[in-house]
């Protein structure tokens, strides 16, 4: 390509306006609000590709289940659209975390059934079962901290950790992908899919979950003191109804609303800024 006078210019002012963008890029991390430590390196035991694909396989097998027993909620129902919507303020923000995540194909759906539960499998695919968003009754903040906190999950890659790890020891993978092939690697990854719906992730994992949402969230324009009554009302929520899974893998105790509540002047400013409450 010729350039020519006032283009010359032109040009290497958006390079350097390239340049600004790429460093502030790289400085991402650095960025965030909370605190919160690395991912864990177990998870670079089983490859991304094939969690996110068995996370794919599980969420097809739960949604084609769903239809066929009428439990699916359609496309045009006035919840889907709202989770959709909300979903859609929310995954703009997620590549901050995980770049991977700028090519997943987030899907959200609701499962019509009274379990007060909702996850996000690893590569973007979102359920909520109509029993959070009724018994609770979520208002859209409250709904955008668990859709943070799951999502959360997926970008910090928690189950591909706990998949390495439930596998055992680094050696003992590496040695069985070397003994049965890579494609190995992957049945693991696809055999450990089958429970990734019901997988319970620690107690580090989910404080780290609440806080990379908590953050999401906020730069979504939602209000942050909405996890706080969100976790009030799966407390009450639990003591009505005993252990339900959700629940009991989300034990909503004083410590895990303390934190947040200390997390919760942290990424004010970013709700404001997003919300034009500034
Ligand atoms: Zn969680």
């Amino acid at each position: 390509m010729r350039l020519s006078g006032p283009w010359r210019g032109r040009r290497s002012f958006l390079l350097l306006a390239a340049g600004g963008a790429a460093s502030a890029l790289a400085a991402a991390p650095a960025l965030a609000q909370v605190s919160v430590g690395k991912s864990s390196m177990a998870r670079n035991l089983v490859p991304a590709d094939d969690i996110e694909q068995a996370g794919a396989q599980q969420y097809t097998e739960l949604t084609l289940q769903a239809r066929a027993k009428g439990m699916l909620a359609p496309d045009d129902h006035p919840q889907v659209k709202r989770l959709r919507g909300i979903a859609a303020r929310l995954t703009p923000f997620a590549a901050q975390w995980n770049p991977r995540a700028a090519q997943w194909k987030w899907e959200v759906n609701l499962i019509g059934s009274p379990q007060i539960n909702a996850f996000c499998l690893p590569g973007g695919k979102i359920a909520f079962y109509s029993g959070i968003l009724d018994q609770l009754n979520l208002s859209d903040d409250e709904v955008a901290m668990v859709m943070g906190h799951e999502m959360a999950h997926a970008l910090r890659e928690h189950a591909r950790a706990r998949v390495a790890k439930n596998a055992g020891t680094g050696a003992a993978l590496s040695l069985g992908a070397q003994i049965l092939g890579l494609g190995q690697v992957g049945d693991l990854a696809a055999r450990a899919g089958t429970e990734l719906i019901t997988l319970k992730f620690s107690r580090s994992d989910e404080t780290d979950a609440d806080l990379v949402g908590l953050e999401l969230a906020a730069r979504a324009g939602y209000d942050p003191r909405a996890s706080v009554t969100l976790w009030r009302k799966m407390a009450t929520a639990s003591k009505n109804q005993g252990g339900l899974s959700f629940l009991s893998t989300h034990p909503s105790g004083s410590d895990r609303i303390r934190i947040l509540e200390s997390n919760v002047p942290k990424v004010d400013g970013l709700y404001r800024a997003a919300s034009g409450r500034g």
